[in-house]
């Protein structure tokens, strides 16, 4: 007897298998073509932080640099700190005098006259306010001498302005020179216009000195073709004394020299009143 094998079933089982296997196929491309996506993916996300890293590494290595320089730029200055700070200490004495010294210029160019390097109308006033209060404490003389030169308009017109420099020099520091106390002060008031103040000196003196200026100004012998009075340079000159009290003020003193000299030119100029 012949053996009837089941022969559709067979065929039904290769069909199945035959699915199976094509399912099988299908899931395994489908997980390949995944992976091979997802691969691309994470390259490039490993590339990217790849990249990232490099680039914060280089941020890294360029802040360390300048926080070296910083910390020798620190490490400099603070030697140097150093260096000043031990200088001072070992050469402080001449570092003080060098300044005392600097400001003592300093002090005694605030109080010259730029053209003629004597004492200007600020050091004359400074000067004049001690001295009468001096005198007023102890109750001596005080003397003012105001000297003007004669015709000095004339003499610029005629010489021009530089020579009346050049005579405002040579007037100032001859008048100067022949004042021999060193508490009196020889000042240019303003223009060419002179003062000197005299303390503790009496009304012989005050006028000895006055004329020793105007002999020591003819002596120099300036010629001044447009005065009236001299073929050279001249001046008037006015004296005033006080002995001051309470009720007065150095605005009196100079009151009182001015209308003297004011009285000089009236007279004529190139003399002396008071
Ligand atoms: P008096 O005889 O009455 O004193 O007359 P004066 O001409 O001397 O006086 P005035 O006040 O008429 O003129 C003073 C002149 O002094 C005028 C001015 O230009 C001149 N002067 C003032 N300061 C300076 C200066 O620094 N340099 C020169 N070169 N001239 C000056
Ligand atoms: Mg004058
Ligand atoms: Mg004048």
């Amino acid at each position: 007897m012949m053996s009837t094998l089941p022969h559709v079933p067979i065929v039904e089982q290769l069909q199945q298998e035959n699915e199976k296997l094509q399912q099988e196929n299908q899931d395994l491309h489908i997980a390949l073509t995944t992976i091979a996506e997802h691969g691309d993916m994470i390259e490039a996300l490993l590339n990217e932080t790849n990249v990232k890293l490099k680039s914060e590494i280089l941020e890294r290595q360029r802040a360390e640099v300048k926080l070296q320089n910083l910390l020798n730029l620190i490490s400099q200055e603070k030697k140097d700190l150093e260096i000043i700070v031990e200088t001072i200490m070992q050469h402080g004495d001449v570092v003080d005098a060098q300044w005392r010294q600097k400001l003592g210029e300093t002090a005694q160019l605030l109080n010259l006259d730029a053209l003629t390097q004597v004492s200007n109308r600020r050091h004359f006033d400074q000067h004049l306010n001690q001295q009468w209060h001096q005198a007023l404490i102890n109750q001596t003389a005080i003397g003012l001498i105001f000297c003007d030169i004669d015709y000095f308009k004339q003499f610029n017109d005629f010489y021009g302005h530089l020579s009346g420099d050049d005579c405002l020099r040579r007037v100032a520091k001859t008048l100067s020179a022949t004042l021999r106390n060193p508490f009196d002060l020889f000042a240019r008031y303003g223009g060419e216009e002179f003062a000197v103040i005299l303390s503790d000196v009496d009304h012989q003196t005050a006028h000895r000195i006055a004329q020793r200026m105007q002999a020591a100004l003819a002596l120099l012998e300036i010629p001044h073709h447009q005065s009236a009075v001299s073929e050279y340079v001249t001046m008037s000159f006015g004296i005033a004394l006080i002995i001051p009290d309470p009720n007065q003020s150095p605005r009196d003193l100079i009151a009182q020299a001015d209308q003297n000299l004011y009285q000089a030119k009236h007279k004529g100029k190139n003399c002396i009143v008071g």
